[in-house]
């Protein structure tokens, strides 16, 4: 058993951090595979920040990782004294949590021979926290190592890509995906239909196979687009969906917020309903951050909401396409009817274009351009 048998279909990366992790271990190896500072990047779900636990598991367990030891245990939680795991919900990350951070990760090792420091969103980093991190990667402690998490290498300030080792994971594939969860004693119909409605993003498709009612949902936002007939639907339609991310994201943050406020106040000694004067500010400092993670989870949602109606014009393409797929070769199998008929019923060039305009809508979000507005302008184009 190795802390490296829960990464999927990445063989590559692994063979990268095994010589890595034997190169940290053995005093006199010359070899230039291990170093101070990497970048972990891929697209969501590959399991960026998995890698780099599992990358700190087997560099702080004296056995390279047997995913059996505590050691091996609390890092992959996060948990491990020599583990400092930066872990954000809100849509940036500030310069005062990276000197905190930078002051903790110079404390010599507890245990381990190394101090371990993830920040699973480098990407969230603003541009002076960037800055500050940067020197602590330029003058590193011989015994920190800094694990950077990342979607893409241009996420990144060029100075930090350029002294970090990156490694790129790739999607995993939907067999490997539909494997993992059969293993995991989902029927085989429900792995594949879960892994291929998940693209290779390995937490949503468990989530999907786990709920009936996420499939469901996701069912019903792919027919969403079928029933926009004029302007009138197309705007009612957004409204729909937009709502339904808002919905979401409230359900999901409320309880997690009251939990959090809770705790905080109790540890602030909260007497009756008055907090003692550092615990106010505390309390409405943690309400800001609560604020803009709901923020961040509207537009995580839509995201995924866009990515799923893409996949719909992804399967009407190959059917305009090609003479004779196979049905197994769409994305939504279990949607062979609609597709059929909105592929017999247009051109390719129209998908094409409805795809194009998916995919701007979700940059614009990114780029924070108002949510309704933006996915208003997108359902008149997929009228
Ligand atoms: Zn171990």
């Amino acid at each position: 058993m190795s802390v490296f048998d829960s990464l999927i279909d990445q063989n590559e990366t692994v063979v990268i951090l095994k010589d890595a992790v034997a190169a940290a271990k053995n005093n006199e190896d010359e070899s230039q595979n291990m170093t101070h500072a990497w970048l972990f990047t891929g697209p969501p779900g590959s399991g960026r920040s998995n890698t780099a636990l599992a990358f700190a598991a087997a560099l702080l367990c004296p056995d390279s990782g047997c995913n059996s030891c505590v050691n091996c245990a609390t890092a992959l939680k996060g948990t491990h004294a020599d583990v400092e795991l930066i872990r954000t919900e809100g849509l940036s990350i500030k310069i005062d949590e990276i000197r905190e951070l930078i002051t903790r990760a110079s404390w010599t090792p507890s245990v381990a021979q190394y101090r371990v420091v993830i920040i699973e969103d480098a990407d969230r980093l603003t541009e002076s926290a960037a800055n500050a991190l940067l020197k602590a990667i330029e003058e590193p402690g011989l015994r920190t190592v800094w694990l950077l998490c990342a979607p893409t290498l241009s996420d990144v300030l060029p100075t930090i890509r350029s002294r970090t080792r990156n490694v790129t994971l790739r999607t995993p594939s939907v067999e490997a995906v539909t494997k993992l969860l059969e293993s995991e004693s989902f029927s085989p119909q429900i792995s594949e239909l879960s892994a291929k409605a998940s693209q290779g993003h390995i937490g949503r498709a468990r989530y999907l196979a786990n709920n009936p009612e996420a499939r469901t949902r996701r069912t019903d936002i792919l027919k969403l687009p079928l029933t926009i007939t004029d302007i009138a639907s197309a705007f009612k339609c957004a409204g729909l969906l937009v709502d339904a991310a808002k919905r979401e994201a409230e359900a999901d943050a409320s309880t997690r917020n009251d939990a959090e406020t809770s705790a905080l106040k109790e540890a602030w000694g909260q007497q009756g309903s008055r907090v003692v004067q550092g615990g106010a500010k505390a309390v409405k400092e943690l309400e800001k951050e609560q604020k803009s993670r709901q923020t961040r989870m509207v537009r995580d949602y839509l995201d995924r909401a866009l990515l799923d109606i893409a996949t719909f014009y992804r399967d009407t393409l190959l059917v305009q396409n090609m003479d004779n797929f196979q049905a197994s070769e769409l994305i939504n199998t279990d949607m062979e009817r609609e597709i059929r008929i909105v592929a017999a019923g247009t051109s390719p060039e129209v998908t094409l274009k409805k795809l194009e305009a998916i995919m701007k809508t979700r940059t614009n979000l990114a780029r924070n351009a108002a949510p309704l507005l933006a996915v208003e302008a997108l359902m008149v184009q997929l009228r």
